[in-house]
C-alpha cells in the first residue's frame, strides 16, 4: 500500500441542483464546524443514525477525529456551501490495519442539505481518495432503518453487498477501477447536475446587460439593440448608472435596483471591473454570467472564477461573443452576428467567435435554423461537453455542430460524445494543428506513428463526424439534416443526364470509399423501360436527355430497389432540354414528394452556392451540391456515421489482475530522482511493465563477460534451437540492430564469449551492460505502444513491427481506454492484418492475446498519466502467445485529473496549476 499522506486539494463541483460545493480535506480550524454539523444541525434522529444512539461526547470526539492532522490511514472530506463556506457533511474512511484493502467509511450531511447529494459526491470524492491509498473496499455499517445511507449506496453504481446482523447491516462496496457501471452512475449524476446548473444561461427568463454605454457601436449597445430586435420574451434590464433609458428600454443604476433577480447577466465590462461586478452579480442571486470582455489578467480572471465558484454561477466566456437561443417561449439573441438565428433542430458550440459567425451565415444562407449558438470563447468553465449534454436532453437538438481549438477534458468529451453521437450526429471541424513539432525529440516508433495518425481517427472512434473546412461542415449538415442515413455498404447509384459528369460522379464517390456497383438484372430492365433510347443503364447510369419526371422515376426505382444505399441525381445544365433556367427544369422535382427511405443527393453544375436546399413539395428538403466531390463527401460521412451506430455501444475491455497502486508508486519513486523524467532502465522498466501484466521475455542484464555465460547457460534452455539473443546495452540507445548490438548467438560458451568481446570492443566506454535473452520462435513482429497526444491524452498505437516498422508504416491508434469494439478495429484495419488470420497457409496467430496486450497498455496508460511514451516493438506474435523481445518506456512528470471525478475546472490562479 502507498502511505502517501497527501490528501486531495480542494475541488469544487456541482450538486444535483447545480449548486457549487467545494469539497476538500478537513483540518485544525475545521473542527468546530464538525462539532457543530454533528450536534446542532442533526436531529436526534440522525444522530442515532450516525452514532447508532444518543451520545452526548459523540460530537466532541468525532471532530476530534476529523480534524486531527493528516494520516496516511485516514481520509476525512468536507463539502463546503457556496459563498458562506458553511460545513453542509462530511465523510471519513479508516483504512484497517490489519487489512489495508478494507476501509471503513462513516457520513454525515446536515438536516437542512439532505436530498441534494452532498453524501453521494462526497463519496465519490472519497472513493478517488480512497483508491488513490489502495483501498479495494470501502465498508460501511449503519443501522437498518438508515434508508438515506441505503439509497446513497445502491445509487452510487458500485458493486455492493450487504451482511445482516439484527437491526444493523454491513455494507461493503467493492471499487473496481474498471467497473462501467460506477463510471455510468458518475457521468450520469454528472450530467444532470450540469443540465439543472446550465438552465439559467440556456434558458433565461431575465437578462441583465451591464456596462451597456449609450455610444451607438459599442459592444453593449450593440447587443441590446441585436437583443431587442430579437424579440427577446423575457425582461431586459440594462444596467448604467448614468442613463434612464438606452435607445428606448429603460435602465437601471445597479444590480440591486433591479426589479427581480436576472436569471443571467451578460458582462460587457471594461477588464478590471469584471470581478467586482461579478462577485455583485453573485450577491444577487445571479446564477449564469457570460462574460464578453477579453484580455483579463491573471488576477482578474482568478477574481471572476472566485465570484462564480462562491455563488454558484456558470460562466460562459471570457472573451465570447455570446449566445442566441431560439427555445420556444424565450427567443434570445445575444450575440454579434449580423442576423438573428432562425429556429431550427442544430446545436452550435464553438471557441472562435469569428468562425461561429461564419458557420452562423452559411447556416442562414443555406436554411438550417439553429436551437442555440454558443460562442465559448476562452471556455473558463461551460465548454462544448455542456452543450453536448444540454443538447441531449433539451428536445430540440437534432444535429450537433462543433469548432473546438482545445479540450479542457479530452476523456470525459470523448465519453460524454459517444453517448450523444448516438441519438445526434456530431459534427466538428477538425482544426488538423500539426502534431509532429510536439515529438520531433522522440525519435521512436510509437512516437513516430502519431502524426500519420490522424485527429480524423480518433474523432471516428468517438462517433464524431470531423470534417476538414466550414465549408464540408455545412454540406455534410445539409445531408445529415435533411436525408435518412445510408445503410453500411456505402453502395451508391449515380444517375445523370449526361454520361461524362456520371463519370465524374462516380469517380468521386470512389474516391471518397463509397461503391459504385453493377445493378442486378431486374432493376437494369426496369430502368431500360423508363428511361429514352440511347440511355445506359449500368452504374452510373446515363439517361441522356431524359426530362426530370423519368429522371425522378428513375432515382425512385434506385431508392427503393434495395440494390443501392444512396442515389446521386447529377444535372448539367446544357443539357436541360427547352427550360430556360435550372430552377425552372426543377419545378417537377419539387412537386414530387421528397422524403425517401435512402437518401439522396442532387448535384446541379450551374449552381453557384456550393449547398442549398430544394424544398420539396411535402415539406421535405434534398440537398444540391455545386460539385460532384462535395455531395460524394457529405455521403461518405453519412455512411460513417451509420456504420458507427451499427456497432452497438462497447463496454471498455477488462484487464483483471492490475497493479496499479505498486506501478504508481514506481513512477513516483522514480519522478522523485528524475524530476524531468527519462527512459526507464532495464530493472524499473521490467518492473512496471511486470504490474500491467504485459509479457516482456525475460531478460537479464550482465555487466562482465562471466555473468553473461552464466545468464545465457540458463536462459538457452528455453531458447529456440537452443539460442540466445545479446544486446549490447547503454541508456537511451535506439535502433540497436543497425549498429550490430543484437546477435543471435547458439549456446556454446566460446560463442558467447567472442560476442561479449566484440562488444567490448566496438562499443568501448558506451557499453553499460549485456542483456540476455531467450531467443523467441519466429512469428509476425508488430508494435505496440502507447503516446500521449496533447489534446487527447493518452492513444494506444498499434501496427507492423520489427525493424521494418518505420518502412511499412502500418499504424492505428485509438483513445485508451479501450473498448472491444476499438480493439476488433485495431485488429483488422492494418494492412499488415492478414499476417495474423492465416495468409498463405501462416498459422493464425493469438488474437486475444494481442488483444489483451493492448487493452492493457490503454489500461496503464489511463492509470498512469506521467506515462510519455510505450514502445514495445517487436510483439513476437506466435499461435500460442505473444511475446516483446524490445521495450521503452519514457516518463514524464504530469499530473491529470481523475476525468470521471465530478469537479469543476479550476480557478486559473490555483496553485501549481498550469494557467
Ligand atoms: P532494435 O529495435 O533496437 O533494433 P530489438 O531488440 O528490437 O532491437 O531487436 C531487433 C530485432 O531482432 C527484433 O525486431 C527481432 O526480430 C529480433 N530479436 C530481438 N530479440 C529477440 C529475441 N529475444 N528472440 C528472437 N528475436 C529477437
Ligand atoms: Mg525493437
Amino acid at each position: 500500500m502507498v502511505t502517501s499522506p497527501e490528501l486531495p486539494r480542494s475541488a469544487e463541483a456541482l450538486l444535483a441542483d447545480g449548486t457549487v460545493v467545494t469539497i476538500r480535506a478537513l483540518r485544525a480550524a475545521d473542527h468546530d464546524a464538525v462539532a457543530e454539523l454533528h450536534s446542532r444541525r442533526m436531529s436526534a434522529d440522525n444522530q442515532r443514525l450516525r452514532f447508532f444512539g444518543t451520545s452526548s461526547r459523540a460530537a466532541e470526539l468525532t471532530a476530534d477525529r476529523l480534524s486531527a492532522p493528516p494520516r496516511a490511514d485516514f481520509v476525512a472530506l468536507g463539502a463546503f456551501a457556496p459563498g458562506s463556506g458553511q460545513l453542509l457533511g462530511v465523510v471519513e474512511a479508516q483504512i484497517d490495519p490489519d487489512d489495508p484493502d478494507r476501509a471503513e467509511l462513516a457520513i454525515a450531511v446536515a438536516d437542512d442539505w439532505h436530498q441534494h447529494g452532498v453524501g453521494t459526491l462526497l463519496i465519490e470524492h472519497l472513493v478517488h481518495a480512497a483508491r488513490a491509498r489502495g483501498v479495494r473496499v470501502l465498508v460501511a455499517d449503519a443501522l437498518a432503518d438508515n434508508h438515506a445511507m441505503h439509497k446513497v449506496f445502491h445509487d452510487l453504481g458500485l458493486e455492493t453487498r450487504r451482511h445482516w446482523a439484527n437491526a444493523e447491516v454491513r455494507i461493503e462496496a467493492v471499487l473496481d477501477e474498471t467497473s462501467n457501471d460506477y463510471l455510468d452512475a458518475v457521468e450520469a449524476r454528472g450530467s444532470r447536475a450540469d443540465l439543472a446548473s446550465l438552465r439559467p444561461l440556456l434558458r433565461p427568463h431575465s437578462v441583465a446587460l451591464v456596462g451597456v454605454s449609450r455610444r451607438p457601436g459599442t459592444v453593449g449597445h450593440s447587443l441590446l439593440l441585436k437583443i431587442r430586435r430579437g424579440r427577446f420574451t423575457g425582461s431586459l434590464w440594462p444596467v448604467n448608472p448614468h442613463a434612464d433609458q438606452i435607445e428606448g428600454v429603460p435602465c437601471y443604476p445597479a444590480l440591486d435596483a433591479l426589479p427581480s433577480t436576472p436569471d443571467l447577466a451578460v458582462l460587457a465590462v471594461p477588464a478590471n471591473q469584471i470581478g467586482a461586478v461579478a462577485e455583485d452579480c453573485g450577491q444577487r442571486g445571479v446564477r449564469a454570467l457570460v462574460v464578453l470582455t477579453a484580455g483579463l489578467t491573471r488576477t482578474q480572471a482568478a477574481r471572476l472564477m472566485r465570484a462564480c465558484r462562491r455563488h454558484s454561477m456558470r460562466l460562459l466566456g471570457p472573451n465570447c461573443l455570446g449566445l442566441a437561443t431560439t427555445a420556444p417561449g424565450i427567443s434570445l439573441d445575444a450575440e454579434f452576428g449580423r442576423s438573428a438565428p432562425k429556429p431550427g433542430t442544430a446545436g452550435v458550440a464553438v471557441q472562435s467567435g469569428g468562425v461561429g459567425i461564419a458557420l452562423m451565415e452559411q447556416l442562414d444562407s443555406l436554411g438550417i435554423g439553429v436551437s442555440d449558438f454558443v460562442s465559448l470563447g476562452d471556455k473558463y468553465d461551460v465548454s462544448g461537453n455542456d452543450l453536448l449534454q444540454w443538447w441531449e436532453h433539451d428536445g430540440l437538438t437534432r444535429l450537433a455542430l462543433l469548432h473546438l481549438e482545445s479540450f479542457g477534458n479530452p476523456r470525459a468529451f470523448s465519453r460524454t460524445a459517444r453517448r450523444v453521437a448516438r441519438t445526434m450526429p456530431i459534427l466538428t471541424v477538425d482544426a488538423g494543428r500539426s502534431v509532429a513539432g510536439r515529438r520531433g525529440a522522440a525519435s521512436h516508433t510509437a512516437a513516430a506513428a502519431t502524426p500519420t495518425v490522424t485527429r480524423q481517427a480518433l474523432f471516428t472512434q468517438a462517433g464524431i463526424t470531423a470534417t476538414r473546412s466550414i465549408a464540408e461542415l455545412v454540406e455534410t449538415a445539409a445531408l445529415l439534416e435533411s436525408q435518412p442515413l445510408p445503410g453500411t455498404t456505402g453502395t451508391v447509384a449515380v444517375i445523370s443526364n449526361a454520361g461524362g459528369i456520371g463519370v465524374l460522379a462516380a469517380d468521386a464517390c470512389t474516391d471518397n470509399g463509397l461503391s459504385v456497383p453493377e445493378l442486378p438484372a431486374p432493376l437494369t430492365m426496369r430502368l431500360a423501360e423508363l428511361l429514352p433510347d440511347g440511355s445506359a443503364t449500368a452504374n452510373p447510369v446515363d439517361a441522356t436527355a431524359a426530362p426530370v419526371e423519368t429522371l425522378i422515376a428513375a432515382v425512385d426505382a434506385l431508392a427503393e430497389s434495395g440494390a443501392v444505399e444512396a442515389v446521386l441525381l447529377c444535372l448539367a445544365p446544357t443539357v436541360l432540354g427547352s427550360a430556360e433556367s435550372t430552377e425552372e427544369t426543377l419545378a417537377p422535382l419539387l412537386a414530387l414528394p421528397g422524403a425517401r427511405t435512402r437518401p439522396v443527393a442532387v448535384v446541379l453544375l450551374d449552381q453557384r452556392e456550393p449547398v442549398r436546399f430544394l424544398d420539396c413539395a411535402d415539406g421535405s428538403r434534398i440537398p444540391a451540391y455545386a460539385d460532384a466531390q462535395s455531395a460524394a463527401r457529405a455521403l461518405a460521412h453519412a455512411l460513417q456515421r451509420s456504420r458507427w451506430l451499427a456497432q452497438p455501444p462497447s463496454p471498455e475491455r477488462e484487464t483483471p489482475g492490475c497493479r496499479t497502486t505498486v506501478a504508481a508508486a514506481l513512477v513516483e519513486q522514480y519522478l522523485r530522482t528524475h524530476p524531468d523524467g527519462g527512459w526507464l532502465e532495464p530493472p524499473l522498466l521490467t518492473q512496471l511493465l511486470d504490474c500491467y501484466g504485459l509479457p516482456l521475455v525475460t531478460s537479464i542484464c550482465c555487466s562482465g563477460e562471466d555473468a553473461t555465460v552464466q545468464a545465457a547457460r540458463v536462459l538457452a534452455r528455453s531458447g529456440e534451437n537452443g539460442e540466445v539473443v545479446l544486446k549490447a546495452h547503454w541508456p537511451g540507445q535506439v535502433h540497436k540492430s543497425d549498429l550490430g548490438a543484437v546477435r543471435v548467438v547458439p549456446a556454446p560458451e566460446e560463442q558467447v564469449r567472442a560476442v561479449h568481446r566484440e562488444f567490448v570492443e566496438r562499443f568501448g566506454e558506451r557499453l553499460d551492460g549485456v542483456l540476455v535473452q531467450a531467443r523467441q520462435a519466429e512469428g509476425t513482429e508488430l508494435l505496440a505502444g502507447v503516446v500521449q497526444d496533447a489534446v487527447f491524452g493518452p492513444l494506444v498505437v498499434f501496427g507492423a513491427g520489427g525493424t521494418t516498422a518505420d518502412l511499412l508504416d502500418d499504424r492505428i491508434a485509438r483513445l485508451a481506454p479501450l473498448t472491444e469494439s476499438d480493439l476488433h478495429a485495431m485488429l483488422t484495419s492494418l494492412r499488415t492484418t492478414p499476417l495474423l488470420f492465416g495468409y498463405r497457409g501462416r498459422p493464425l496467430a493469438d488474437l486475444a492475446a494481442i488483444e489483451d496486450v493492448l487493452a492493457r497498455l490503454g489500461r496503464m496508460a489511463t492509470d498512469l498519466p506521467q506515462l510519455a511514451e510505450v514502445d514495445l516493438n517487436p510483439l513476437i506474435c506466435g499461435k500460442d502467445g505473444v511475446a516483446c523481445v524490445d521495450a521503452r518506456v519514457r516518463l514524464e512528470p504530469r499530473h491529470t485529473p481523475d476525468p470521471y471525478l465530478r469537479r469543476l475546472r479550476r480557478l486559473p490562479d490555483a496553485p501549481g496549476e498550469p494557467a
